[in-house]
């Protein structure tokens, strides 16, 4: 028995989105839809649940454009703007719910949140103040297994330019944002993995980013049938770079809805 799950991308884009602001380049000044991207995040759906995986800057226009009007929880890879930017905007999700929203994150990415959104952990004895209010779970190690709202996640770490990144894995999904050194274990823990999302900058390589065909060894290594690339800059043209793409692993873009799957007996 397997439980269905949907992955939806809020966005595709790198750090700056794309179009980039200022730039005239052929992609950043295209009319394909496909070239539009907002910062990378995503909303992961199982049953009656929903979870978003990052919320950069654009949670707002993603949450409007996709007409989410609650979550459940949130997971966190890392605290970069382009990945935190947005956490003030859960404000109006817990003054409707008047919950505090779960967040699945690393302690350190937590520290870092709160040098960023100070006021939103500060105690208050207003409970009707309007604030973003969630509850921290912690990952308690390096790589591990935790039980978030009661889904299985596998969860592994990597670092980028200095700042600890993790990753997640759902079923046969995983997720794994901001990537370029990582440790080999991350392979073991990847094991059954079918369907990938992965950052992939672009064609030129970067110390912080994995480029195109990094970004294809990295899918092959981990044995994935399905590779969809994501946190992309405007260097890569969508239409022209997926033509010269394998089949299977692809450049993804707002929008697309995905599929995997959860085994029933994947204890944890
Ligand atoms: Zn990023
Ligand atoms: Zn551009």
């Amino acid at each position: 028995m397997k439980m269905a799950g949907k992955f939806l991308f809020f966005g595709t884009g790198s750090s700056l989105g794309v179009p980039v602001i200022g730039c005239e380049c052929a992609v950043c000044r295209s009319e394909s839809p496909f070239n539009k991207r907002l910062r990378s995040s995503g909303l992961i759906k199982i049953h009656d649940k929903q979870i978003v995986i990052d919320c950069g800057p654009d949670f707002r226009t993603q949450m409007l454009h996709h007409h989410i009007k609650q979550i459940d929880g949130l997971i966190l890879t890392h605290a970069h703007y382009d990945h935190t930017g947005g956490f003030d905007e859960l404000r109006i999700l817990n003054a409707r719910s008047k919950q505090p929203i779960p967040c699945l994150l690393a302690e350190a990415t937590a520290e870092e949140l709160k040098m960023r959104f100070p006021y939103a952990f500060e105690q208050t004895s207003s409970p009707e103040k309007l604030t973003t209010r969630s509850v921290l779970h912690y990952l308690k190690s390096e790589r591990g297994k935790v039980n978030f709202l009661g889904l299985p996640i596998h969860y592994v770490t990597y670092q980028q330019g200095g700042m600890l990144v993790n990753g997640f894995k759902v079923g046969n999904f995983a997720y794994i944002s901001d990537i370029r050194h990582y440790p080999q274990t991350i392979f073991e823990d990847l094991q059954g993995v079918e369907t990938l999302v992965v950052s992939c900058l672009r064609q030129q390589s970067s110390p912080l980013h994995f480029n195109v065909q990094e970004a294809i060894d990295f899918a092959y290594k981990v044995g994935a049938d399905q590779a969809w690339f994501t946190h992309i800059a405007h260097e890569l043209e969508h239409d022209f770079t997926n033509s010269k793409l394998p089949p299977n692993y692809q450049l993804a873009y707002d929008g697309l809805e995905i599929d995997f799957e959860i085994p029933l007996n994947s204890s944890i």
